[in-house]
């Protein structure tokens, strides 16, 4: 029998390889966590989900301390400082990056610091920078330049967790006009006086509220008809009508056409409505998605088959070489990290217990933007439900006739629920309004549970609670069951 160095090696330690390599040693597998990124922490604690939303919740309160006059407040003109606003998010982020490299250096496991790319199917090689092998802590600063190659690792399987890159732009001239990514906006030392926001999803539309909070002058260039594409149009509908009333501009059903610089504005041109439009501004934030980082590993030789760069895997999380699994954003179908993590625990399970294997089920599919306010959904859309064919009632509740969101003056926005037509199984959630996203896991709970709508709604609901207007849509579709 070969022998390899380890029974799992992880490649890349962020929220997919951090999960996999923990449940991976609680199983007892001999497991190896490979990272190279200059900096420990993985992409959701270090430049996504933790510091967009520190700095989404800092434009909350900018905005609620802004407006207090529907309770009968006055606060004079409010102000900020935001060195202290990017201090606090850089606090926070530091303080989750710590106890990640704490974990990832914890015994249960090996922990290199290292890139590594396959030399074959069970052999990585690794180009070590510079690491601390004395405190076997993180050893600041990173120095990318003094890249040495090579030592080599064997595993028995693998885990390829490494991620993913911001995309190349559509236009050539985006690159010579300059731009900045959602990284460099994470990093900003003062505010652009204006911003064009290049995108319609979730990190354009959370991203352009922030900035138009903080008293940038905000225009967003979308695509697609709607921003928010994976949304139903309502939903859409509604953020821009919000994002319209706080004075961002929102452009949506466009083609980039051109973009150049002329002094210290940036221009970006492109058609819309049979018109070409240019718009100026200080800055430019490209967010236009991002794509798997794969290029690098050398797949090939591994026989792990890729598809526009996406590692092709099955719901076993296992990839064409059938010892190598995948997990995270280098996988997808969803960049989401909740999925990273279970797409990482299911691969690493699998490895350990290949006869009694657990499978990836995107049934409970959630997603939630981090605007104001909160758009979610869970399970079927509308959209998703013609797309695919599958039957539904829908019924509705707007927050501008409920008592809690009309207490709290959160007017804008609605529950959605939708239903099986026979079974009254809820299939889907939607909810665009205060703190939906918290709101949404009701539904969450439910759908995991399979519960009807009839059920849903004999479910006690304290008053006055913002959870209650989930009962209104339900109570109408289990009357439209009781009636047929
Ligand atoms: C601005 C922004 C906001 C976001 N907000 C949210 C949100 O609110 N909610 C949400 O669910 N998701 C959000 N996401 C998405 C979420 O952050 C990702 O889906 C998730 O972090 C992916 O985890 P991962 O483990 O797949 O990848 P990563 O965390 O990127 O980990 C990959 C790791 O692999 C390492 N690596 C790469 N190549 C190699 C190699 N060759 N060898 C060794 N190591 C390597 C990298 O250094 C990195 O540490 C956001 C993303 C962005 C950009």
């Amino acid at each position: 029998m070969k022998r390899f160095d380890y029974d799992m090696a992880v490649l890349g330690g962020g929220s997919a390889g951090y999960a996999a390599a923990r449940t991976a040693a609680g199983t007892g597998l001999k497991t190896v966590v490979v990272e190279g990124g200059a900096k420990v922490g993985g992409l959701c604690i270090l430049r996504g989900c933790m510091p967009t939303k520190a700095l989404l919740y800092a434009a909350e309160v900018m905005h609620l301390a802004s407006h207090p006059e529907p309770w009968g407040i006055r606060a004079g003109k409010v102000s900020f400082d935001f060195k202290k606003v990017m201090a606090r998010k850089n606090a926070l982020i530091k303080n989750f990056a710590d106890y990640r490299v704490k974990q990832l250096h914890s015994k249960r496991f090996k922990f290199i610091r290292a890139n590594a790319r396959f030399s074959d199917s069970h052999t990585v090689e690794l180009q070590y920078f510079c690491s601390s092998r004395s405190s076997g802590r993180e050893s600041p600063p990173f120095n990318r330049s003094r890249l040495t190659s090579a030592a080599t690792i064997t595993a028995k399987n693998f885990v390829i967790a490494t991620g993913s890159n911001v995309a190349s732009p559509p236009l050539p001239a985006l690159n010579e006009t300059g731009y900045i990514t959602s990284d460099d906006a994470l990093a900003l030392k003062r505010l652009p006086k204006s911003l064009i926001v290049l995108g319609g999803g979730a990190v354009a539309c959370e991203f352009a509220q922030f900035f138009a909070r903080f008293g940038v002058k905000v225009t967003l260039v979308q695509r697609s008809e709607h921003v928010l594409k994976e949304f139903d149009t309502d939903a859409a509908a509604e953020v821009e009508k919000i994002f319209r009333r706080e004075g961002i501009k929102v452009f949506t059903g466009t083609r980039l056409v051109d973009a150049k610089r002329k002094g210290k504005l940036k221009t970006v041109s492109f058609a819309h409505e049979g018109k070409t439009v240019s718009i100026s501004a200080e800055e430019i934030l490209f967010a236009l998605g991002r794509v798997p980082n794969t290029a690098s590993l050398n797949l090939k030789k591994a026989g792990v088959k890729t598809e526009n760069g996406r590692i092709v895997a099955n719901e076993l999380m296992q990839t064409t070489a059938p010892h190598i699994h995948a997990a995270g954003d280098c996988t997808g179908p969803h960049e989401i990290v909740h999925i990273a993590v279970q797409q990482g625990e299911i691969a690493a399970h699998n490895i350990a217990n290949p006869i009694a294997p657990h499978r990836m089920d995107y049934r409970l599919l959630i997603s939630v933007v981090f605007t104001e306010p909160q758009v979610a959904f869970v399970g079927l859309t509308e959209k998703a439900a013609q797309a695919r064919g599958i039957p539904f009632l829908a019924a509705s509740y707007p927050f501008n006739d409920h008592g809690k969101s009309l207490i709290m003056e959160a007017k804008d926005g609605f529950v959605k629920l939708l239903a099986a037509p026979k079974s009254g199984e809820i299939l889907g959630g939607s909810c665009v309004g205060p703190v939906g996203g918290e709101l949404l896991h009701e539904i969450v709970t439910a759908m995991a549970k399979r519960m009807t709508v009839r059920e849903l709604a004999a479910m006690p609901h304290y008053h006055p609670t913002l959870a209650e207007i989930w009962t209104y849509p339900a109570e109408e579709l289990a009357a439209r069951f009781s009636a047929s």
